[in-house]
């Protein structure tokens, strides 16, 4: 087969046989969001570029390299959005969702896009579940983030993930670091990458997020952001770790953590997986909303990215619910009987089970095959004499076992009362006990 087109290099498709692993992970994600208080927000996947600028920073990777940016017929510069929270902090401002009240908490389930090499868990479009929180100063709100990402993982099941917490500052400590971090990558400038010149002026954080090897390299000896920040930082930090050392939580203080974002202040935080790295990404913000031209207001949040949680969830062999299948397959033998089995379907549907007749002009045997094919849970073939007679039989797929309905009104309720009693049958079978005929 010759086409005249492929996806796009480094975008993915979801299949079918793939999709209800998502729509699982998904459902998990929202039953989670609500119940720590948050709300859906759907922003566009296109912004203007300047939001983009402004809040994950003209000096981060994600701005000068990776960023989806172009000038429309109109000749609006616009972006695709890289990540979820400048969208959703927008849109926060825009539409005054503060006047409803702080905190303000919302979740987002978004595409987003990069410009990056494709690589294990790494694509160019990719999923990400995150979660916002506008106007929450304590440091329960970074805790209460904190858990619920983790109570993602442990709905999930997820093993072996492990929490990493930093805490950056805020531009006050900033300031005293940044003058550390230029003295020391300063004496070592020639051994760093084109792009890091230009980060040890503007912003030597990043250097320690640069993934060129000889920069990381460089990197490690570096002074460290928890020995530079100020005593209010500190004591927000240590109040961070009380609240998760109270609900049981383990974490690790890795130093090393900046993120790869402009817009962190004072807590950030990774959950780490073994040989796929950073599943979730997150940390306060207290600068970004005054940043997007707002009042100030302390917030925080996270992303998760669903490609790599997926694998993980892959790799540590996690089984995910399969989605129901087929209660009812009815087949059709004359076209007298076929309408009546179209007929008959759409009702059975109606009433929120799952039913499927032949659409695409099988034959009897072959329709029996994808009655197994779709693994119906129960079958029943209809020919003329079953139209005459007015009854027909229908059949427990698993035990064998077959009972007669009628074809008029009757036959919905008679469907559900085996459809009940099958479930039990097919029970009792896996306790090795026969249901009866
Ligand atoms: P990395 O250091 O791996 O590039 P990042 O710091 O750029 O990650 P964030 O911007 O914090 O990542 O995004 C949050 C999460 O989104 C990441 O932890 C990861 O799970 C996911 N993610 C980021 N970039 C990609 C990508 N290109 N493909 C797939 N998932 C991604
Ligand atoms: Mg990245």
């Amino acid at each position: 087969m010759k086409l005249i087109t492929n996806k796009v290099y480094g975008a993915e498709d979801i299949l079918p046989a793939d999709s209800y692993k998502w729509q699982f992970v998904e459902d998990i994600m929202r039953g989670q969001a609500q119940s720590y208080g948050f709300r859906e927000i759907r922003t566009p996947v296109f912004e203007h570029t300047v939001l983009f600028d402004r809040s994950v920073g003209d000096t981060t990777d994600i701005v000068q390299k990776e960023m989806y940016t172009f000038t429309t017929k109109g000749g609006d510069t616009i972006s695709l959005k890289p990540e979820g929270t400048a969208g959703a902090a927008r849109a926060m401002l825009e539409h005054g969702i503060y006047n409803e009240g702080y905190p303000v908490k919302v979740y987002y389930l978004t595409g987003c896009y990069r410009y990056e090499k494709k690589n294990f868990g790494r694509q160019r479009e990719f999923h990400q579940f995150g979660m916002e929180v506008y106007g929450a100063a304590s440091a329960y709100a970074d805790a209460e983030v904190i858990c619920a990402a983790n109570s993602i993982f442990d709905r999930l099941g997820v093993r072996d993930i492990s929490l990493e917490i930093n805490s950056i500052g805020c531009p006050e400590c900033r300031a005293k670091y940044y003058e550390a971090l230029r003295e020391y990558f300063s004496n070592r400038k020639d051994e760093l990458c084109e792009t890091c010149h230009s980060r040890l002026e503007r912003n030597p954080m990043r250097i320690l997020d640069c993934k060129e090897q000889g920069c990381a390299e460089i990197a490690k000896d570096a002074p460290k952001v928890l020995d530079y920040i100020c005593e209010e930082c500190s004591k927000h930090f240590d109040d961070v770790k009380k609240c998760l050392d109270a609900v049981g939580i383990s974490y690790k203080v890795n130093p090393t953590i900046v993120r790869g974002l402009d817009y962190y202040t004072r807590t950030v935080f990774e959950f780490v997986a073994p040989e796929l790295g950073t599943v979730c990404g997150g940390g306060r913000y207290d600068g970004l909303i005054e940043e997007l031209g707002g009042q100030h207001t302390p917030s925080l949040g996270f992303g998760m990215g669903m490609e790599r949680l997926l694998i993980l969830l892959e790799k540590q062999g996690i089984e995910l619910e399969r989605p129901p299948v087929c209660d009812l397959y009815i087949a059709g033998i004359s076209e007298a009987a076929r309408v009546k089995a179209f007929e008959l379907t759409e009702g059975v549907r109606n009433s929120s089970l799952i039913a499927e007749c032949d659409i695409v002009g099988r034959k009897l045997k072959p329709q029996m095959k994808y009655a197994d094919k779709i693994d119906a849970k129960f079958s029943m073939v209809l020919g003329d004499d079953d139209l005459q007679a007015n009854k027909a039989k229908i059949k427990n797929m698993a035990s064998g076992t077959t009972r007669e309905v009628p074809l008029d009104e009757g036959f919905y309720d008679a469907f559900f009362n085996i459809y009940v009693n099958g479930e039990n049958d097919i029970y009792l079978q896996k306790l090795g006990i026969e249901g009866e005929d």
